[in-house]
């Protein structure tokens, strides 16, 4: 079974003027869609057609470059969009608010923490929030499309949010100015998703 590009739950212009319809659109059919396209190339005729994602990124190899990083970017990416929403924005309730107080202290101290971890991962890579079996939270980076649920990986937990910070996910709109993208990116996310996400799987 070949993987396939999911469809945004929104329009391309859905999450202006925060991220602008143009980056979305390159980002979804071009970068997305090279990624889905190479994993699919790198398992064809090989045992892993028969897995999932998450079973494929749990057992790769760092050696095996063409699944770590395509089977990553396939992942990472339909993760991204469905942690951003046009109605997002705002601060998490419930568990979920709790289980940030618990772990960080603050929501303010969490999007520090993860704000910090998407600022200073040098060159291309993602910021994660994780959450671990008893419901502790863990903010994290990762480079390039590497992710938590890569046994190799520095960075462990299930990801429950996670924010691109390659330059293509703001480079039209923000050039350089990586943290513009970073605090823009938290008035479009989908608290309810990222709760969702926790229930299921802390
Ligand atoms: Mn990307």
């Amino acid at each position: 079974m070949a993987f396939e590009l999911p469809k945004l739950p929104y329009a391309y212009d859905a999450l202006e003027p925060h991220i602008d319809a143009r980056t979305m659109e390159i980002h979804h059919t071009k970068h997305h869609q090279g990624y889905t396209n190479k994993l699919n190339a790198a398992i064809a005729g090989t045992d892993l057609e028969n897995k999932t994602i998450e079973e494929i990124l749990n057992t790769v190899e760092p050696s095996n470059a063409a699944v770590r990083n395509n089977g990553g970017g396939y992942y990472n990416h339909n993760l991204y969009w469905v942690v951003m929403s046009p109605n997002g924005g705002g601060e998490p309730t419930g568990e979920l608010a709790e289980a940030i107080n618990d772990s960080f202290g603050s929501f303010e101290e969490f999007k520090n923490q993860f704000s910090n971890a998407g600022a200073t991962q040098f060159g291309s890579g993602w910021a994660w929030l994780c959450v671990h079996k008893g419901g502790k939270l863990e903010v994290c980076s990762t480079p390039n499309q590497d992710n938590p649920l890569m046994s190799f990986v520095d960075c462990s937990g299930f990801p429950i949010l996670g924010m691109d910070v390659w330059e293509h996910a703001y480079y039209l709109k923000y050039q350089n100015k990586r943290p513009d993208y970073i605090n823009a990116f938290f008035n479009v996310v989908n608290w309810d998703k990222v709760a969702e996400l926790y229930a299921a799987n802390k």
